[in-house]
């Protein structure tokens, strides 16, 4: 049967950021959409003891759209376990691959129906595969949205050795190019290679990475080597470059992410034009009205900058904060990857834990990642059930408002129509 109908008590309307009662949604396994969304009324026509074939009671449990985490890398596993360049260097591709099933694979249980995957870190377009054979039904996974290889200049993000001599002795993470044409090609290739997002470096660190006794990740600074600061963000592209990014990927349709950790970074790519800029540190007011006016979206990263930057954790919660209150539009993005994929909701706690109110944090989590990855230029709607939004549709087995561990407990995952977890079970996966 094509189409069923999943009823609940307790339904998170992302649109109007509130929890609403006794509402069914319809979905057709067919399209993947929902055809339907109505309220019923059970005080006068009684919930029948035996539903229809194929319908699913989710009453009593908190149901929302799909989670959308809109900073990850499938092909990335936690630097507690091995550091990028260990990661880049020893494992194979095969294994690589296959820890990205994995990894799409806990995703997709822990709530998040969408991926906005930014970069294949040495994986080249890899990421475009993954992306296909889980929309070809091969294996369980979010739907995933993504950068293959990030732009930048030449040598700014490349896992730099003392043992390069200038050039690679490990897989390039990026796209390396340099200049107003050369960027314009890099675009072309990147959408002709399969991205559905541009992903630039707008800053970066730009030194040797290993400055004694060792330096990746985490950032350890040097006793006896000066600067007091060994390897600090700089700019990598000229405002040139950066505009032709985003006028390139504007006649592909294609919305641009740009790594900013630097105001200077922010500003840049703010002024170019780019849809989502992530991370971002030492921020001002300023910054924030010149996103409002642009629309630009804060990825703010929370959960990778609460291991990397322990130092600035508490400014950098707080100036999300200030984002918040002054309008700046949020996504959740945790930089996924960096840490477990499956821990993705370490984004959302962190960002209640900044003061945001729960019910804006699953907003940016949904309809927020959803703008994120372009909005009605990336072809879906998903982030809220409406007729014709993707049928993402997740449980939780307590009430976020209530308890600050609801959002790990996930009782229920609907992607595209078709059940993936039920009674916190997986279902149909191999
Ligand atoms: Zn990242």
């Amino acid at each position: 049967m094509p189409q069923f109908t999943l009823h609940t008590s307790t339904l998170f309307n992302a649109k109007q950021k509130k929890f609403i009662k006794d509402i069914s949604v319809t979905v057709d396994s067919d399209t993947g959409l929902v055809t339907k969304v109505y309220s019923r009324n059970d005080a006068e026509i009684p919930f029948p003891d035996t539903l229809p074939g194929g319908d699913i009671d989710l009453r009593g449990k908190f149901v929302m759209p799909g989670f959308v985490d809109a900073h990850t890398h499938i092909f990335l596993h936690s630097y507690d376990e091995a550091s990028a360049v260990q990661q880049k260097r020893d494992e194979s591709m095969a294994e690589r691959i296959i820890r990205a099933v994995n990894h799409c694979r806990k995703a997709l249980l822990a709530g998040y129906t969408t991926y906005r995957d930014l970069g294949s870190e040495s994986m080249q377009e890899s990421d475009a595969n993954v992306r296909d054979a889980i929309a070809r039904g091969l294996i369980p996974g979010p739907r995933l949205f993504v950068a293959t290889r990030v732009l930048a200049s030449s040598g700014s993000y490349e896992s730099r050795t003392e043992n390069s001599m200038g050039g690679h002795c490990l897989p390039a993470g990026a796209d390396a190019v340099d200049g107003v044409e050369e960027v314009r090609k890099a675009v072309r290739r990147r959408i002709a290679a399969g991205a559905d997002v541009i992903k630039f470096f707008a800053d970066y660190r730009r030194r040797i990475m290993r400055s004694p006794p060792a330096q990746q990740h985490p950032y350890i600074s040097s006793v006896l080597h000066p600067p007091k600061e060994p390897n600090p963000d700089y700019v990598v592209f000229s405002q040139e470059e950066m505009n032709m990014i985003v006028s390139e990927a504007k006649l592909a349709r294609c919305p641009v992410a740009a790594h900013c950790c630097t105001l200077e970074g922010a500003m840049a790519a703010i002024k170019a034009g780019v849809q989502t800029i992530e991370h971002v540190y030492g921020v001002t007011d300023e910054m924030f009205s010149a996103m409002k006016e642009t629309a630009c979206i804060m990825v703010p990263t929370l959960a990778i900058a609460e291991k990397i930057h322990s130092a600035k954790f508490t400014a950098i919660l707080a100036q999300t904060k200030r984002a918040h209150e002054l309008g700046v539009r949020l996504a959740c993005g945790g930089d996924t990857g960096t840490f477990s994929h499956g821990d993705n909701a370490r984004e959302m706690e962190l960002m209640a834990e900044a003061g945001i109110p729960i019910e804006d944090v699953l907003e940016a989590c949904t309809v927020g990642g959803w703008e994120s990855c372009g909005g009605d230029l990336c072809g879906r709607r998903f982030g809220w059930l409406e007729e014709g939004t993707q049928a993402d549709i997740i449980a939780l087995e307590t009430d976020p408002r209530e308890d600050k561990n609801a959002l790990r407990k996930i009782d229920f995952v609907l992607k595209d129509a078709r059940v993936w977890k039920q009674e916190g079970e997986a279902i149909g996966m191999i």
